[in-house]
């Protein structure tokens, strides 16, 4: 057997890009592509993601491919996602059909969770993503629990305040609503407007954003650290109630907003004790394709057995 073809083809569809990471058996990526996501119909993001993995696949042959998507992926390989064009959607066949290649399907945030698990060798992990909304992957005993219908690990749906603020999925006071780098922005727009003379507000002038956010926390400014006083107690409350059930060796923090790093770790960790087993990703947008191609990897190795 040659020995590239012990490689692994991960693959990550976003909302805007869909990314292609050839991983080796040490969990590297050793090349990588990406192409923007089609929005017409899942055909076109099949079509796409097939045209990525041929080229990936036609230089370093590969044992197995896996996907990552956005949304709830049953066990037999179909999605449906808010912001893409999949409903029930059988995409892993799709893909599958126009590769010529077996294809596990995986949600992306649980993809990212084994990729972060696979390269920090940790056996029961969870991984806690931070953007517009809250998503989340738990891999336990070193596996990803998916649970009975591939829902499971949507923890910025979990009731973090009973009948507080309303949330798309219906209903009221989810984790999301408060811990998500949505609500930390629109607190400290909130707070801008409040404090029309605080630094938050005068470096906010051009629009708010993370960045805009953490340099008035950076130069000291009372508002902004208002704001991010009482999201940490909300993202904390969180993070304490999933160690609670999980008792996991570490959580890992990712998203956008951590690239803030100690800005955002230091006073966080200060409210949840030294002790607390938490950090955040090294891998960033990585997790996701390192994911993928390990979900491909041991789907393969249990048709192997
Ligand atoms: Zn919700």
């Amino acid at each position: 057997m040659r020995a590239e073809a012990r490689m692994n083809l991960g693959i990550d569809i976003g909302g805007t890009d869909i990314k292609f990471g050839m991983v080796d058996t040490a969990n590297r990526i050793i090349a990588r592509a990406a192409v923007p996501t089609p929005k017409a119909s899942a055909e076109a993001v099949a079509d796409a993601a097939a045209a990525g993995a041929k080229q990936l696949l036609t230089a370093h042959p590969a044992k197995t491919v896996g996907v990552g998507t956005p949304g709830i992926v049953t066990p037999d390989g179909r999605v449906s996602a808010a912001n893409l064009p999949f409903a029930d959607t059988p995409l892993a066949d799709l893909i599958a059909s126009r590769i010529g290649h077996a294809v596990a399907l995986g949600n992306d945030a649980n993809c990212a969770a084994l990729g972060e698990a696979a390269v920090s060798g940790a056996d029961d992990l969870l991984l806690v993503t931070l953007g517009t909304g809250v998503g989340g992957g738990i891999v336990s005993g070193g596996k990803l629990i998916v649970g009975a219908h591939g829902g499971a690990g949507e923890i910025g749906h979990m009731c973090l305040h009973a009948g507080g603020r309303a949330c798309p999925c219906g209903k009221r006071g989810c984790f999301e609503q408060y811990a998500s780098a949505s609500a930390l922005t629109a607190a400290a727009k909130a707070a801008a407007d409040a404090h029309p003379n605080s630094l938050l507000a005068a470096y906010a002038k051009g629009g708010m954003d993370g960045r805009v956010f953490f340099r008035a926390i950076a130069d000291g400014c009372p508002a902004a650290k208002a704001v991010l006083d009482a999201y940490l107690c909300d993202l904390a409350a969180g993070l304490e109630s999933l160690r609670s059930i999980f008792d996991p060796a570490v959580i890992v923090l990712a998203g956008g907003i951590t690239e803030a790093g100690d800005a955002l770790l230091a006073p966080l960790v200060q409210k949840l004790g030294d002790a607390f087993p938490l950090k955040l990703s090294a891998l960033r947008s990585d997790a996701g394709m390192i994911g993928a191609a390990v979900l491909g990897r041991e789907a393969g190795a249990k048709h192997a057995d």
